[in-house]
C-alpha cells in the first residue's frame, strides 16, 4: 500500500515546498501575489526560479516549459533545457526569474483569429503564480497565460482569470451588504466530472475513423447495447481498474484530488471526478487529467476516447461543471445556510445565477459548442440544446412563495425578516435526481452539464463568472441605495423571479413536448455550433465582456473565427476519412462479396439447375443496391467537399459544412451500415461496434 498523503503533490511546487525552500521574505511576497494578485518583483521571481529549478532537478527534471492553453482548447508546451554555458566549455544548470515570469514561444502557428498580425507576429507567455508549477515527464511545467505583444489574450486562461476577478469583486459587494465584513476574497470554484470511453488499443487502431477523428463514422448498432443498464456503476474490470489506479496516482502526484471513479451508463464508458478547487486550477487540472488519461490508457493497451460521441446510438460523454462561489472564510455562497440572513443572502446569489443563465443562454450554449458536442446535445442522453435550469421542488416552492408574497414557513414556523422566506432543509439527494437538465442546482452548487468531454472547461466558466458578475453588480448597486434593506431584498428577488422564471424547468428535458414548451417560453434552441456561435458577437454579449474587462471586441471576434474554423476543420477531416474508408475498403469489399455471391449462385446452378439460389441472388442484389448508394453518396460528398474548400468566408464555410456536408455524411453512412449489417464478419474490414464496446474483456 502506497503512502498516499506522501505521494500527493510530490510532483508539484506547492505551498509546502515553497515554504520549505524559499527564504521567508520571498515566500511571503509570493504568497501575497498568489492570494491578493500583488505584483511580483523580478528579485523575488529570481529567488523563486532558483528554488524551483533545484527542486525540479532533484525530482528528475532537466527541462522546463511554459505550459499554456491556446485557443484550440488543448495545451501547449515547448521544452527548454536548464543549461547555460559556463567557462571551460562546460554548462551549468540555470533558470532565471526572467525566464520564469515571461517566455516567448515561437507560436506563430497557434490560431489567433487574426489577432497576431505580422507586425506583432509573436506572442508571449506570462507566469500564472496562482496555479502551482509541476513536473510532468521530466519537465518542469510552469502554468502560464498566452498573449500577443499587443496585449490581446490568445488563450483560455487569460479571460478566465479576468472573469474570476470580475465575479469576485461583485460578490464581495453583496456579502458586505449582508454584514460579512471579514471576507476578503471570494473565488469561483469548480469540480469537473470527466466522462470517457476505454477501448482496446488494437481494436481501436484498426479503425481509420477512430484513429483520425476519435469517433466512429460508420457502424451499425450491436445486439447488446446499453439497454440493460448493467454497466452503470457495475464492478470494474481488472484492466480498467488498474488503469484508473494508475491515473489517480499520477494525478495525486500532481496535486490533483481525483476522488471518484466508476462505470458510466454506456458499455466501456467511465467517469472520473476530482474534488473541487478554484476555477483556474480546476481548468488546468482538467486539462492535465485528460492528457494523463490518454497516456496511461496507451500504457495499458487501451485507447481513451474523449470524443463527445464516439458511437452513434450509445451515450456520449460530457463534463459536469460543478460551480459555486467560496469565501476565504470557508463559506460556500450557494449553500442555503442555517440562519435567515444567510438564507436571504443565498437567495440573492441564487437569483443572480437564474438571471445570468436566462440572459446569457446563448453564451452558455456557445461555451459548449463544438462539432463533436453537437452530436450529443439534443441526442437522447445528454442535456438538450435548450438551456434551462433545474432547482428541485423545495427551492421551486420557495421561489413561488416569494413571487406570490406567500409566507413560506420553516419547520419551527418562523418567518424571515425579509418578509418572506425561511428555507426548508434542502436534502441534497432530492435535488440531483433530474439528470436531463443542462443547469441543475445540486444542493450547494450548480452543475452545468452541457460541456463536451473533449472541451476545455475554461469557456463555460468564463461565461458563468462574467454573467453572474454582471447580475451581482446590478443587484449590489440597487441594494446599496436601499433605505429599507429587507424590503429592497424582497422586492429585488420577487422582480427577478417574475422576470426570469421562464428559464426554470423541473421536468424531463428529453421530452419532445419540452422543445415546444421552451419555444413558447421564448427560450433559445440553438441546435448546432454554427447556430450558437452566430450569437457570440451580439452587441449585448460584447457589451457584457467589455464592461467587465474579460474580452475586448477584437478578442471576441478572434474567438468567433476560431470556433468556426475549428468546426469546419473537424468536419472536413471527418468527411475526408469517410471518403477514404468508403473508397479504399467498403466499396471494394462489397463488390468483391457480391462477385463471390454471384459466382456461388452460378456454380450451384451449373451443378444442379433445379436448385434454389435465392439466398445468394437476393443478398447479391441487396448488397449491390446498397453499394451503388454508397458509391453515389461518396461521389456527392467528394464534390461537395471541393465546393467547401473553395469558400473563403469563414462563417459561410462553417454553414456549408453544417448544412450540406453533415447531411451528405449521414447519407453515406446509412447504406454503408446496411452493408455491414448484411455482410459476414470476416468480410467487413473493421471491428464492429460490438467488437469495440466489448473489447476490454476482463
Ligand atoms: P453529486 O453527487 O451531486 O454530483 P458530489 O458531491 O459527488 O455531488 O460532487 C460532484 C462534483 O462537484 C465533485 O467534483 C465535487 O468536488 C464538486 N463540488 C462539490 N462542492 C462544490 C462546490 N462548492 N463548488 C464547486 N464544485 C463542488
Ligand atoms: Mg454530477
Amino acid at each position: 500500500m502506497k503512502n498516499i498523503p506522501e505521494l500527493f503533490g510530490s510532483m508539484c511546487f506547492n505551498e509546502v515546498v515553497m515554504k520549505e525552500r524559499l527564504p521567508e521574505r520571498t515566500y511571503k511576497a509570493l504568497k501575497k501575489t498568489i492570494d491578493e494578485n500583488a505584483p511580483l518583483s523580478e528579485d523575488v521571481a529570481s529567488v523563486v526560479a532558483d528554488a524551483m529549478k533545484d527542486w525540479a532537478i532533484e525530482n528528475g527534471a532537466v527541462y522546463y516549459t511554459h505550459w499554456f492553453q491556446p485557443l484550440t482548447g488543448a495545451t501547449a508546451e515547448k521544452h527548454d533545457a536548464f543549461i547555460a554555458p559556463a567557462s571551460g566549455g562546460k554548462v551549468i544548470m540555470e533558470f532565471s526569474g526572467k525566464e520564469l515570469i515571461k517566455g516567448e514561444p515561437d507560436a506563430s502557428s497557434f490560431p489567433s483569429g487574426g489577432l497576431r498580425t505580422t507586425c506583432e507576429a509573436r506572442g508571449y507567455t506570462a507566469w500564472d503564480p496562482t496555479s502551482y508549477a509541476f513536473i510532468k515527464n521530466g519537465v518542469l511545467c510552469i502554468p502560464t497565460a498566452f498573449c500577443s505583444f499587443g496585449g490581446h489574450a490568445l488563450d483560455k486562461k487569460t479571460p478566465l482569470l479576468r472573469s474570476m476577478e470580475a465575479v469576485s469583486k461583485q460578490a464581495l459587494r453583496i456579502v458586505r451588504l449582508f454584514g460579512f465584513t471579514d471576507i476578503k476574497k471570494i473565488e469561483s470554484t469548480v469540480g469537473a466530472e470527466q466522462e470517457y470511453f476505454l477501448i482496446d488499443k488494437e481494436a481501436a487502431y484498426k479503425r481509420k475513423d477512430i484513429t483520425y477523428t476519435g469517433r466512429t463514422l460508420f457502424g451499425s448498432n450491436p445486439p447488446k447495447g446499453q439497454e440493460l443498464d448493467d454497466h452503470y456503476f457495475g464492478s470494474l474490470k481488472k484492466r480498467v481498474s488498474d488503469f484508473m489506479d494508475e491515473v489517480n496516482e499520477e494525478l495525486w502526484k500532481l496535486g490533483i484530488m481525483a476522488k471518484t471513479k466508476h462505470n458510466e451508463v454506456a458499455p466501456a464508458q467511465h467517469e472520473l471526478a476530482p474534488i473541487f478547487v478554484s476555477t483556474n486550477l480546476a481548468t488546468d487540472q482538467n486539462q492535465l487529467t485528460m492528457e494523463i488519461m490518454k497516456r496511461v490508457a496507451l500504457k495499458h493497451g487501451m485507447v481513451c476516447l474523449l470524443h463527445e460521441k464516439p458511437f452513434a446510438g450509445v451515450n456520449g460523454s460530457g463534463k459536469h461543471n460543478n460551480w459555486s462561489l467560496s469565501t476565504d472564510t470557508g463559506f460556500n455562497l450557494l449553500n442555503p445556510g442555517k440562519t435567515p440572513s444567510e438564507n436571504a443572502e443565498f437567495l440573492v446569489f441564487l437569483c443572480a445565477v437564474i438571471k445570468a443563465v436566462d440572459e446569457y443562454q446563448d453564451l452558455l450554449r456557445v461555451s459548449a459548442a463544438s462539432a463533436g458536442n453537437d452530436h450529443r446535445l439534443g441526442a437522447d442522453e445528454a442535456p438538450p440544446a435548450v438551456i434551462s435550469m433545474f432547482l428541485g421542488e423545495d427551492l421551486d416552492a420557495v421561489l413561488k412563495a416569494i413571487e406570490n408574497d406567500e409566507h413560506h414557513k420553516d419547520k419551527a414556523g418562523e418567518k424571515m425578516d425579509i418578509g418572506a422566506v425561511v428555507l426548508p432543509d434542502l436534502p441534497k439527494d432530492n435535488t440531483d435526481r433530474n439528470r436531463t437538465s443542462p443547469f441543475a442546482f445540486t444542493g450547494n452548487k450548480f452543475e452545468f452539464r452541457m460541456v463536451g468531454s473533449n472541451q476545455s472547461i475554461a469557456d463555460a466558466n468564463v461565461v458563468i463568472n462574467t454573467a453572474v458578475a454582471k447580475e451581482l453588480d446590478e443587484f449590489a448597486t440597487e441594494l446599496e441605495q436601499a433605505k429599507d434593506f429587507d424590503k429592497a431584498v424582497h422586492d429585488l428577488l420577487k422582480r427577478t423571479i417574475k422576470a426570469h422564471k421562464r428559464i426554470i424547468f423541473n421536468g424531463n428535458g428529453y421530452d419532445e413536448s419540452w422543445q415546444q414548451e421552451a419555444e413558447k417560453r421564448g427560450l433559445l434552441n440553438l441546435k448546432t455550433t454554427v447556430d450558437a456561435v452566430e450569437h457570440l458577437l451580439d452587441e449585448k454579449n460584447i457589451a457584457l465582456y467589455e464592461k467587465y474587462g474579460v474580452y475586448t471586441r477584437e478578442e471576441l471576434e478572434a474567438n468567433y473565427e476560431i470556433y468556426l474554423e475549428n468546426y469546419s476543420k473537424i468536419i472536413h477531416i471527418e468527411a475526408s476519412s469517410m471518403i477514404k474508408m468508403s473508397q479504399k475498403e467498403i466499396i471494394p469489399m462489397s463488390i468483391e462479396y457480391v462477385k463471390e455471391l454471384c459466382e456461388a449462385a452460378c456454380i450451384k446452378k451449373q451443378c444442379n439447375p433445379a436448385i434454389s439460389t435465392f439466398a445468394e441472388e437476393d443478398l447479391a442484389q441487396k448488397l449491390s443496391a446498397q453499394s451503388e448508394l454508397v458509391y453515389k453518396a461518396t461521389e456527392e460528398l467528394e464534390s461537395a467537399m471541393h465546393r467547401a474548400e473553395k469558400i473563403t468566408d469563414i462563417h459561410e464555410q462553417a454553414r456549408y459544412y453544417c448544412d450540406e456536408i453533415l447531411p451528405l455524411m449521414k447519407a453515406l453512412r446509412k447504406p454503408a451500415d446496411e452493408i455491414e449489417f448484411a455482410s459476414p464478419r470476416y468480410k467487413w474490414p473493421y471491428p464492429t461496434y460490438g467488437d469495440l464496446l466489448l473489447s476490454v474483456k476482463e
